[in-house]
């Protein structure tokens, strides 16, 4: 093996180790800057010797939180991963590679990206039969019963339809701090312990934690809507909670404002020379938040665009996460501190 092959075989065995420690046991071994490090190196490398890419490379799946201890159960939409962005140029840049794939002009919602657990709540003629986690994107786990604890999850719609929706459970900061001082081994943030949580065996020590939701994607097995917005709309009619801290972008900033009146939802409307100031404001207002996010996420308005971008193994093409931390960032800081 010579050293590049080298390299990226032990990449991969680091990041499965971190992975298993993160999201199976929530006991992370590292912080997500250092893991994301790991990680676009691993990408950078896989690109320029595409040959050298292990048909096991954690660049290729979703990190898997499958738990032996409990049932398995296959998903029937995507649940996968989102590839990131560091910086607002890159969005402007993706934003821009997106309308030239499509062909026309694209519409961009922003919402926080945030730092929970992933779970997708299936509805069957308007009644939650079943709450699964992300799993392996293919697979999760049957958490209904203690997802039901959640007092701000519908049991019963308000229509007879048969849906499946996304949704992000998290613990509130002020919460995590309260029952974090109290364990005898302290979770290292929210995500972990809320996320131990909702894999226990008992659901009456689950209903003790006051866990919450918002809910970011609804997917119908015919085709209802037209857009993003609309779905979310449907949504919050349907009693679910959404974040309220939303943003829609379009080439014309009263388009943007319009659609967002369409879809009767509050938010933040500009055009795509706002984006910058918007993700700035976001990146300061994130330590006054009541919860954590770890960045924002960009996702086409228009689900005929969607269809036509479609997924990798590992991601939509059709939505970015913008990440408040930067590895490279880091670097640099690393390198001047060096140099000093
Ligand atoms: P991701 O960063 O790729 O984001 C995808 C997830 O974001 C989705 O599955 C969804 O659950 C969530 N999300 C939150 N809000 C959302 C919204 N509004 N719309 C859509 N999705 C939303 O997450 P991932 O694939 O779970 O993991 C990758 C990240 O996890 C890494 O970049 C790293 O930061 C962290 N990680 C850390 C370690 C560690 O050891 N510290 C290990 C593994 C992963």
């Amino acid at each position: 093996m010579n050293e590049l092959e080298h390299e990226i075989h032990s990449l991969v065995e680091q990041l499965a180790s971190y992975q298993k420690a993160y999201y199976v046991d929530n006991r992370p071994l590292v912080s997500d800057l250092e893991y994301d490090r790991l990680f676009d190196r691993l990408v950078a490398l896989e690109t320029q010797y595409p040959h050298l890419k292990l048909a096991d490379s954690p660049t290729q799946r979703v990190g898997s939180d499958l738990d032996s201890a409990l049932v398995e159960v296959a998903h029937t939409i995507p649940v996968l991963s989102l590839d990131k962005a560091y910086s607002d140029g890159e969005m402007l840049s993706w934003i821009e590679k997106t309308e030239l794939k499509i062909g026309e002009e694209v519409g961009i919602v922003i919402e926080e990206k945030i730092d929970g657990i992933s779970i997708v709540l299936y509805y069957e003629d308007g009644l939650l039969k079943r709450a699964v986690t992300r799993g392996n994107g293919m697979v999760g786990n049957d958490v209904t019963a203690n997802v039901k604890t959640i007092a701000s999850i519908p049991l019963r719609l308000p229509v007879k339809e048969s849906l499946a929706v996304r949704g992000e459970i998290y613990l509130p900061k002020e919460t995590f701090a309260k029952l974090n001082a109290q364990m005898e081994v302290p979770f290292a943030n929210p995500r972990n312990l809320a996320a131990g949580t909702i894999r226990r065996i008992k659901s009456s020590e689950v209903a003790k934690v006051p866990l919450q939701i918002f809910v970011y994607e609804g997917f119908w097995k015919e085709v209802v809507h037209t857009d993003h917005l609309q779905i979310l709309s449907t949504l919050a009619s349907y009693g679910f909670r959404l974040n309220p801290n939303l943003g829609y972008f379009a080439k014309d900033a009263s388009q943007a404002r319009q659609a967002l009146m369409d879809a009767q939802l509050s938010g933040f409307g500009g055009s795509f020379s706002d984006l910058a100031s918007y993700i700035q404001d976001h990146t300061q207002k994130r330590a006054s938040l009541g919860y954590e996010i770890d960045g924002l996420v960009a996702k086409v308005n228009s689900l005929s665009g969607r269809e036509m971008l479609g997924y990798t193994g590992h991601h939509p093409r059709w939505a970015m996460a913008y990440k408040f931390e930067s590895p490279q960032a880091q670097t640099v800081v690393q390198a001047i501190d060096v140099q000093v």
